[in-house]
């Protein structure tokens, strides 16, 4: 057996083995080499690569390899650039079956007959949704729930989960039914979005079948119900709703809502309904802070076998602040980068992405990370250095010079305004001045920018700089 015979049987192998996309990512232009003395070298096309292949499925290559060459003990790795604007290593292998870029993973939900239920996602979990100090209580009824016995009383009922789009609220809703579906086999889970409801239903009424509509959901031992501000305004509907939840209340059939908004602010809604969606327990979710979305992304690049550096991390963490989702995309962006040019995320890169996005409203905050982001004195004190062209030591020293002093004022001005640091710290910063000096200055400059348009200028543009509005 040659070494493209030998590396076709072993890419055969772990096709079956990762998922395709971490395939396609680390595979596709990779070769062997060299087979010599029980060694084989393994070239591939970057460097990332190369650490990606060594650190991650340097064991399962080797096990793979000794599959088919028994005789092999050690592997090696090194980066030959060339491969990269080459074929595929194996074109079959890689060429049919592209990859999705989600792969929809149906469990086996079991579904009485004529029962539907929307496909339920494997990668939705309780287990890895990461919980903050701001879906902490919403995460836990679920698992609460998710402990409820067949035919028991509920502890919870409804459950009825708020909050804005993006937010997790789908991931717990479907986490909750597979932790339902876990615990007990015989578990008939029924996920289904309101949208969809709503058309079962009407398409019910117009045949005169509602009365075996009912008796379906009356199977059901859990009931989870997405998006229901759906509901909003279709009288007909909430009112075969509201008959088909008593039936389940009665016998003690679990029911858990989602909606953008609690029970009482949902508009064109019943009272009875609402009421009804309100009597168990109702609990929001909000947008996490920075070290929950940090977690956040360390968990779904993991899960897409994205690689991403502490830096880039802390970056998106920092710029993804109203929805999820709108981090999701961001990472599935960057993968998708990563693939196609085979190129490791930086800030820059991403910020890229970010602009691309959200053309509008990040904007400045992506500049400014491409910038570097003020942090800390030194930040602005560069920035404003290099803005005037005065050297840095200069804003530090004494100088008494217009050409100094103006940018040396705005420098403060900025520590205070972005920093939010203290007149004492920034004197301390700038070469030990007088708090006093400090006040002065700033004051200065903030009758300055009320006189004079240029002053006001300058500070926008530095800000602009900094990556703060
Ligand atoms: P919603 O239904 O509230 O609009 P989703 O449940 O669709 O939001 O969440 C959007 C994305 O964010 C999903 O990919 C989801 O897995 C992810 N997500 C949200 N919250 C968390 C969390 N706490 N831990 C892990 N992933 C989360
Ligand atoms: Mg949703």
């Amino acid at each position: 057996m040659d070494k493209t015979q030998a590396w076709d049987a072993v890419l055969v192998r772990l096709s079956e083995k990762i998922s395709r996309m971490e395939f396609h990512t680390w595979f596709k232009k990779v070769r062997i080499a060299e087979i010599s003395g029980g060694a084989v070298l393994v070239s591939c096309p970057t460097e990332m690569n190369k650490n990606w292949l060594e650190s991650k499925y340097h064991g399962v290559i080797l096990s793979n390899l000794r599959g088919v060459l028994p005789e092999i003990e050690k592997l090696y790795f090194n980066v030959d650039l060339t491969l990269a604007d080459g074929p595929p290593s194996n074109p079959s292998v890689f060429e049919d079956r592209k990859a999705p870029r989600k792969l929809p993973n149906r469990p086996d939900v079991k579904i009485a007959e004529g029962l539907e239920s929307r496909i339920v996602h494997a990668k939705f979990t309780l287990r890895n949704f990461v919980v903050g100090d701001e879906n902490r209580l919403a995460h836990s009824a679920c698992a609460a729930v998710a402990e409820g016995k067949k035919g028991e009383p509920k502890k919870y009922n409804p459950l009825f989960i708020y909050g804005g789009v993006g937010l997790g609220k789908t991931h717990l809703l479907q986490g909750t039914a597979n932790e339902i579906m876990r615990r007990n086999a015989d578990a008939t889970v029924v996920y289904t979005t309101a949208e969809r409801l709503t058309n079962e239903i009407v398409k019910a009424i117009r045949e005169r079948q509602m009365e075996g509509l009912r008796k379906k959901y009356r199977r059901v031992d859990a009931l989870i119900i997405d998006d229901v501000q759906f509901f909003e305004g279709k009288e007909k509907t909430q009112e075969e709703l509201f008959n088909t939840f008593n039936d389940l209340f009665e016998f003690h059939k679990q029911i858990i809502f989602s909606a953008d908004r609690p029970p009482v602010e949902l508009e064109g809604i019943s009272d009875r309904l609402q009421s009804r969606m309100g009597w168990g327990l109702t609990v929001d979710v909000q947008m996490p802070g920075y070290e929950t979305r940090l977690a956040i992304i360390q968990e779904k690049s993991k899960d897409i076998g994205l690689m991403l550096g502490s830096d880039v991390q802390e970056f998106v963490a920092a710029n993804v602040r109203r929805s999820l989702r709108e981090m999701e995309n961001l990472l599935n962006q960057i993968q998708a980068e990563v693939e196609l040019r085979q190129l490791s995320p930086t800030v820059q890169s991403v910020s890229k992405i970010f602009r691309k996005l959200n053309p509008s409203d990040n904007l400045e905050t992506a500049d400014g990370a491409r910038k570097g982001y003020a942090k800390s004195p030194d930040d602005i004190i560069t920035a404003v250095s290099e803005y005037f062209q005065v050297p840095a030591t200069e804003l530090l020293g004494e100088s008494r010079k217009q050409g100094i002093v103006f940018p040396r004022q705005i420098a403060w001005t900025l520590c205070r305004d972005v920093l939010r640091m203290s007149h004492e710290s920034i004197g301390r910063d700038f070469g030990g001045k007088n708090h006093t000096t400090i006040m002065h200055g700033i004051r200065k400059i903030s009758d300055l920018k009320r006189k004079d348009s240029a002053t006001a200028r300058h500070i926008h543009a530095l800000r602009k700089d900094l990556g703060v509005k």
